[in-house]
């Protein structure tokens, strides 16, 4: 009672002593509302720390290149079946990358809270491209080549898609957009875009997400954004260290065609090693509730 105490100082009437009561109940209130506020930790407060998404990406409205994307995968799809390149359902690999992808997918909206409305496809593609990607709006492909020629681990598999969704879920297809109409449109009415966002109706989506080239900031955010993911859906993410070294190894003969779209900087593997020590805490406490769920369902 040491605020109302404070308060009373020099009155003693009933009517002080309710509010001094009211005045205490208010303080103490907001003590244990701090005090809460102390106690949970905020979002970001485990795993990996990443700044927030381009706010350029924002003249381009999310939703209409979702429905762009689901279009253009709609047509991959199309074309893939066409020449028999589209795996079926019951194919091991689909099986066994589906079931990945359901694991990852519960843990996506930490990164976008749209992720939880996406309409969340994977599909895997006969072709010996060593690629994968994640378009907007979370439509997923892998290549069979990216799994044959790297002989991908579960946990390297795990990388590379959460690599891919971390892409979608940080938006950077749209903020490339946003930066490349930019750029067509010119300097001139920069400001006018800039300012109200009244020139928003002369951007195109394009309609080759695939061929668009992240940047290597885009890169690093992409792997630590993936690394968090795959620690939260129990893989380890240790397997970013050795996917990279196979990745770096097949490039070195012959060209990867996933990383003409992905630029890799030297330290991409030192990048991942310095997240390590933030995501291992978060893979060690999935994979404890993950295995003592597996012990209740027995
Ligand atoms: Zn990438």
């Amino acid at each position: 009672m040491k605020f109302s105490q404070i308060n009373l100082s020099g009155q003693n009437s009933a009517l002080a002593q309710r509010r001094a009561a009211k005045c205490w109940i208010k303080t103490a209130g907001a003590a244990i509302c701090l005090l809460s506020f102390l106690l949970i930790p905020p979002a970001w407060a485990d795993g990996v720390s990443v700044g927030k998404a381009s706010r350029l990406r924002n003249l381009v409205p999310a939703a209409e290149l979702e429905q762009s994307a689901v279009a253009e995968y709609e047509q991959i799809k199309k074309q893939a079946g066409l020449k028999g390149e589209l795996l079926p359902d019951n194919h091991p690999q689909v099986v066994r990358l589906r079931a990945i992808a359901a694991r990852i997918i519960p843990v996506a909206d930490r990164f976008n809270s749209r992720a939880g409305g996406w309409p969340w496809e994977v599909i895997l593609l006969k072709s010996p491209q060593i690629n994968a990607f994640c378009m907007p709006g979370g439509k997923i492909a892998f290549y069979t080549g990216i799994l044959d020629t790297l002989k991908l681990t579960d946990d390297e598999a795990a990388m590379v898609m959460g690599h891919e969704i971390a892409h979608a879920l940080r938006e950077h297809a749209r903020a490339r957009i946003a930066k490349g109409q930019l750029t067509q449109l010119g300097a001139g009415i920069l400001g006018g875009l800039l300012g109200g966002g009244h020139y928003t109706d002369a951007l195109q989506l394009g309609g080759n997400l695939l061929s668009l080239k992240f940047s290597r900031s885009d890169e690093t955010d992409a792997d630590i954004v993936g690394l968090d993911l795959i620690a939260r859906a129990a893989f380890d993410p240790r397997a970013g260290v050795t996917l990279w070294k196979k990745m770096t190894e097949a490039n070195k003969r012959s060209p990867l065609e996933l990383l003409s779209t992905h630029p890799a900087g030297e330290n991409r593997v030192k990048e991942i090693q310095k997240n390590l020590p933030q995501v291992m805490p978060v893979y060690q406490a999935a994979l404890k509730a993950r295995q003592g769920t597996a012990m209740s369902k027995r």
